[in-house]
């Protein structure tokens, strides 16, 4: 537990950078591009609730999508991760970190805020009443927005094909399918790709190999159509794929492996 006073006092090389704001729910520092903290609090004039298992609703600040809720909403797009100071009681918190700002819904007016793995939080946590909090969160499972916001973050906002940089238009694709066992919502089982891209792979007319190369179906090579076959999908034939700088992130070999047999027995 952290407080008040240590959130506001906080220091990073000699400089204060309080990590809550002095009176908003919100940090949004002026160095920083997208919102640093938000805080949590049941009692709050916000409607801040569990929207279904580990997302969090965060309601928009008056002002609608500018002012304090334009930070929020560059951290979704550029997929930033941010702190939650959970208020347990008057100067107390609980921070968790990082979570993701995983949806941005306009027409209501909030935002999805996704827990990320809270184990460690649960592992560090001091006092019982704290370790019950974080074991209770981890329970829930996150994960689809989490997953992401992950997994967007770690191709810095492209398609691992193309290079198409639109998050309006990019999906994080699962390697192996939701369903089917080993197809956890963890980033190294996931690629972003445009929605043409994304809509191949799963129709099997776009393969990546283990050796992280793109393919396309044979037949596909040889027929003759517009520029979207062209350009869109044969051009791609035999290219690599843009991988995440972090290696940690990168594509599971086994699990491309895996999803490429099925590419393969089209
Ligand atoms: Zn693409």
């Amino acid at each position: 537990m952290i407080d008040r006073h240590t959130l506001l006092n906080f220091e990073v090389d000699g400089e204060k950078i309080p990590l809550i704001d002095y009176s908003r729910g919100i940090r949004n520092p002026r160095q920083l591009q997208a919102t640093l903290s938000i805080v949590s609090s049941a009692d709050g004039p916000y409607g801040d609730a569990f929207i279904e298992e580990g997302v969090w609703r965060y309601d928009f600040r008056t002002g609608g999508p500018g002012g304090d809720n334009a930070k929020l909403i560059e951290a979704n797009r550029i997929g930033a991760p941010l702190i939650m100071f959970r208020k347990l009681r008057r100067n107390v918190y609980q921070a968790i970190y990082p979570v993701w700002v995983a949806q941005v819904n306009r027409r209501e007016q909030y935002v999805a805020i996704a827990l990320d793995d809270l184990v460690e939080v649960a592992q560090h946590s001091a006092s019982p009443i704290e370790k019950r909090y974080a074991e209770s969160i981890t329970k829930r499972r996150v994960h689809q927005p989490a997953f992401r916001a992950m997994v967007l973050r770690a191709y810095e906002t492209r398609c691992t094909v193309c290079r198409f940089a639109h998050a309006e238009l990019l999906d994080a694709a699962h390697i192996v399918p939701d369903a089917e066992a080993g197809g956890d919502a963890d980033v190294t089982n996931g690629m972003t790709m445009c929605k043409i891209h994304h809509a191949a792979y799963d129709q099997n007319f776009l393969g990546v190999s283990p050796d992280y190369v793109v393919h396309i179906n044979k037949n596909l090579l040889v027929e003759k159509d517009g520029p979207m076959l062209k350009h869109g999908l044969q051009e791609m034939h035999g290219l690599s794929i843009t991988l995440p700088r972090t290696k940690a992130e990168r594509p599971n070999r086994d699990r491309l492996a895996a999803r490429f047999e099925a590419f393969s027995a089209v």
